[in-house]
């Protein structure tokens, strides 16, 4: 991991500070380790801590960074007392989880977990095919070469439901490494890519308290790729075995 240098990373003086007050709490004795603690874009509210050659490393969701001093303080004590496997104080676990639970804090922790729980982007040069190349020519022969690209990236994980995703937030098309493969044809994945470029050029549409992804216009569009049929079919393929296990985890 070299993240530690990206500035989105960057070590935070008061961040370290509160840490050190936390540290010296609990561990009496000399020398103590030295503290790098840092604000980190996590999805959610996660936070972590290690101990690395003689270094504390601790990384706090940067979802907390607006938060009271008090709050931060307890769950530097919290994380201390777990990297040297100590209780920490029943009023330091309430403090920091009950503004955990907060309504605002659930929903801002929510909403980075749905935005960068896709995010963390990979090449688009993957084992089998390249989406920069097959974006290039979806682009040239669907979309007269005018779709601005987009970041394009694999996901983390093969999946087996959710073959693409656009975020338009950040204006990314994510496709499955599921697909990332020579057993899945081509044009398979072209289609995946294509469904998501067509978000670009159909961007959703309010319809009172609802937004419309797949529109009509959007849908004909969707009917207009070479092997429409077949693409179809081979994803039904593919996606059959996990809906077939959710309809039995349904029935449990
Ligand atoms: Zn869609």
């Amino acid at each position: 991991m070299t993240e530690d240098n990206s500035p989105r990373h960057s070590v935070d003086a008061n961040l370290e500070v509160i840490f050190d007050e936390a540290l010296r709490e609990s561990v009496k004795k000399e020398p103590r380790p030295q503290i790098s603690a840092s604000f980190y874009p996590y999805a959610g509210l996660s936070s972590t801590i290690r101990l690395r050659d003689g270094r504390i490393y601790a990384r706090v969701s940067d979802l907390l960074r607006p938060s009271p001093r008090e709050v931060l303080l307890s769950l530097a004590r919290i994380l201390i007392a777990k990297l040297y496997r100590l209780k920490a104080p029943k009023e330091t676990e309430r403090i920091y989880s009950e503004y955990a639970s907060r309504p605002e804090v659930i929903e801002a922790s929510d909403a980075t977990r749905r935005r960068r729980g896709y995010k963390i982007t990979s090449p688009p040069r993957g084992q089998a095919y390249d989406l920069d190349k097959v974006f290039d020519h979806l682009n040239a022969r669907y979309f007269d070469g005018r779709l601005q690209k987009p970041v394009l990236s694999w996901s983390q994980r093969p999946t087996r439901r959710v073959f693409g995703h656009h975020d338009g937030v950040h204006e990314a098309i994510v496709i499955s490494r599921t697909l990332d493969t020579y057993s899945i044809p081509r044009f398979v994945l072209e289609f995946v890519l294509y469904h998501e470029m067509l978000h670009i050029k159909h961007p959703p549409r309010r319809s009172g308290s609802r937004s419309i992804y797949h529109s009509d216009e959007f849908q004909a569009d969707e009917r207009r790729f070479e092997k429409f049929r077949e693409a179809t079919d081979w994803l039904e393929q593919i996606a059959a075995p996990s809906r077939r296990k959710k309809r039995q985890r349904r029935k449990r």
